[in-house]
């Protein structure tokens, strides 16, 4: 199937109040204007000099999210454009960011990531982390962020119930989060291999690569 016809069967099954990022890391320029082309305007990479050529090559209505693990050294490149940051795992990565928004004069949004797998390759807070610095007003620092929720991978295994029970252990904490009194909005799981589980656990944003693109090598 075509990259349209795969986003246009993918969109079909999303309610409105999920949105679809176009994973797009890798991929050639062409397959992501077939993606244009077919109305997608969200679109993820996890290499962030990989996205800066891309989005200096690309309309400039297309919102660039950094989904991948972030090297502080590279904030820089990414600054001046990104739409958001999926891949917040430490301090040190939101210092940057901080510094480098103030530089470009604009506000960044970001989510922090949170680790559900049960893989320790998986970077991410803990949820007693998460729940620390939400308490501690630890944020309120950050004037040039804008923390608008959470991401979460699950482990990679094919047992589904484990799937959905770490998606939902992260929803839980999303909803103390907003409980709280934080703005927020995005809960960011689901991939090509289990984005139905995620939804069924309340998901608002999917991250979508070889379903629409086909594999990578
Ligand atoms: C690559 C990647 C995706 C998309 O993976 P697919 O299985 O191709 O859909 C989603 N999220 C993150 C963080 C990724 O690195």
């Amino acid at each position: 199937m075509s990259i349209s016809n795969q986003l246009h069967s993918l969109r079909k099954q999303l309610a409105p109040h999920v949105s679809l990022v176009a994973v797009s890391k890798t991929k050639p320029l062409a397959d992501i204007e077939a993606a244009y082309q077919a109305g997608q305007r969200l679109f993820g990479e996890n290499k962030i000099q990989e996205m800066a050529q891309k989005w200096e090559q690309l309309p400039k209505d297309i919102e660039w999210h950094m989904i991948g693990h972030i090297q502080t050294n590279k904030i820089k490149y990414m600054a001046p454009f990104v739409s958001l940051v999926h891949g917040v795992d430490r301090i040190k990565v939101l210092t940057e960011l901080q510094k480098q928004a103030e530089k470009n004069n604009r506000v960044i949004s970001c989510l922090l990531q949170v680790h559900i797998a049960t893989e320790e390759t998986k970077f991410g807070f803990s949820a007693s982390e998460i729940k620390a610095f939400i308490r501690e007003k630890s944020f309120e620092n950050f004037r040039n962020l804008q923390i608008k929720g959470l991401m979460g991978m699950a482990s990679f295994t094919k047992d589904k119930r484990q799937i959905s029970s770490e998606f939902k252990g992260l929803k839980k904490l999303y909803d103390w989060c907003c409980s709280q009194g934080t703005n927020f909005e995005v809960l960011s799981m689901g991939m090509s291999g289990d984005y139905p589980e995620a939804i069924a656990q309340g998901s608002n944003m999917i991250r979508v690569g070889s379903l629409i693109f086909g594999s990578r090598n």
